[in-house]
């Protein structure tokens, strides 16, 4: 890895629950989660259960910053089971080598921390967050805040948006949100991480509307990598019987019309639908690309490097 790189790494791209097994096995099972590196701070956005084999993984590698507290960030969009479901099996999360950063939005009035205390209570988990021994900070993320991941000093700070910030480094991540209520019940938060002049979107669990969403169209205008949601195929978001509308999720259709008029240069679609196996995959990623061309589904493995 040079000095510049920023790596995307996806370890799940799932929506609503795992699906293991042989149906699934090139584009993978595991719910949410994306590993964004810059050196050696390691970025996790949502942590659903690809967060699991991500945590092997970061305990493997067994980085040391010069004797300190190696800082990771969980930044989670909402905290529906499929986006934080993973967290009690992190496993740096049990170890004293890390300092684990987690910021979210505050939904339906409750913190963040006070959600995921709640998610983790004894009749629906064996451990409680508490449990988890490494060193943890948990924090609202407002959509007035701007997060700055430093590759230097490393660990993560908040600061306004109006907040001149001017010494920020090149390779520094510096991570801004919107509150999008495309989602039920309280809404979702969108991501721009920028850094190495490089921008990624990360849009998840929100429904598109006719003609593209505005807000996002705006916030992710001209990216280099917008991750969104295209859970379902037209014919099942608009059938009659069972229509998907209103469930909080997109269309591949609406996830490249909002790509294009976004003018982004890459899209990767994601949160498929559990009921997709890889050759209906195969087909969604091929139908995508006659609506825009530089598109891939995201794939648990898949590597984007800027
Ligand atoms: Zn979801
Ligand atoms: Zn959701």
């Amino acid at each position: 890895m040079q000095h510049n790189d920023l790596l995307i790494r996806f370890w799940g791209v799932r929506g609503s629950f795992p699906v293991p097994g042989p149906e699934t096995v090139r584009y993978g099972g595991n719910t949410s989660c994306i590993e964004i590196r810059n050196k050696k701070h390691i970025l996790i956005l949502d942590a659903g259960t690809g967060i699991i084999p991500l945590g092997e993984k970061v305990l493997r590698e067994n980085i040391l910053v010069n004797g300190d507290k190696l800082p990771i960030t969980v930044l989670l969009s909402h905290t529906h089971h499929d986006h934080i479901q993973g967290l009690p099996f992190f496993k740096p999360a049990y170890s004293d080598s890390y300092a684990m950063y987690v910021f979210g939005p505050s939904l339906l009035g409750r913190d963040i921390e006070t959600s995921l205390i709640h998610s983790m209570e004894p009749e629906y988990c064996p451990v409680k967050l508490k449990d988890l021994s490494a060193e943890k900070i948990i924090r609202n993320f407002q959509p007035d805040e701007k997060l700055v991941i430093r590759n230097s000093i490393y660990h993560p700070q908040l600061f306004k948006q109006e907040t001149d910030v001017d010494d920020i480094g090149h390779s520094d991540m510096v991570i801004t949100s919107l509150k999008s209520s495309a989602h039920p019940t309280d809404g979702v938060y969108v991501y721009k991480i920028k850094a190495n002049e490089k921008t990624i979107v990360y849009s998840t669990d929100i429904e598109g509307i006719p003609g593209g969403d505005v807000e996002i169209i705006e916030f992710a205008k001209d990216a280099d990598v917008l991750i969104h949601d295209a859970q379902y195929l037209a014919e099942e978001y608009s059938c009659p019987q069972y229509s998907k509308a209103g469930y909080g999720h997109s269309t591949l259709e609406m996830a490249c019309e909002v790509a294009a008029k976004a003018g982004v240069k890459q899209l990767i679609l994601y949160h498929h639908d559990p009921s997709h196996n890889d050759q209906i995959m195969d087909n969604i990623e091929q139908q995508a690309k006659r609506l825009f061309p530089n598109v891939s589904a995201g794939k648990e493995g898949m590597e984007i490097w800027l």
